[in-house]
């Protein structure tokens, strides 16, 4: 009898696509969060630009992120 052994190529695979998904789901919400509000920390109240915008990261209110509704109810900007 053979013990069944995982194909590790078929498992990075998996593994790359999932990440790779998880990356375009992070970008999506990102974009349209910072569409939707205005680059302000929610939390401290500092203001962002382009320069900068990197450090105001895309908060879920639940914690959940693939929690995303269309009118943004579930995030927050905030400064890292
Ligand atoms: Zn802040």
């Amino acid at each position: 009898m053979t013990a069944r052994k995982p194909d590790p190529a078929r498992l990075d695979a998996i593994v790359a696509r999932a990440r790779a998904e998880s990356e375009a789901r992070q970008r999506g919400y990102r974009e349209r969060a910072l569409k939707l509000y205005p680059w302000v920390c929610g939390r401290c109240g500092r203001s962002f630009d382009r320069g900068n915008l990197h450090e105001l990261t895309v908060h879920h209110r639940n914690h959940d992120h693939d929690d995303n509704p269309e009118d943004g109810s579930n995030w927050e900007l905030l400064c890292s």
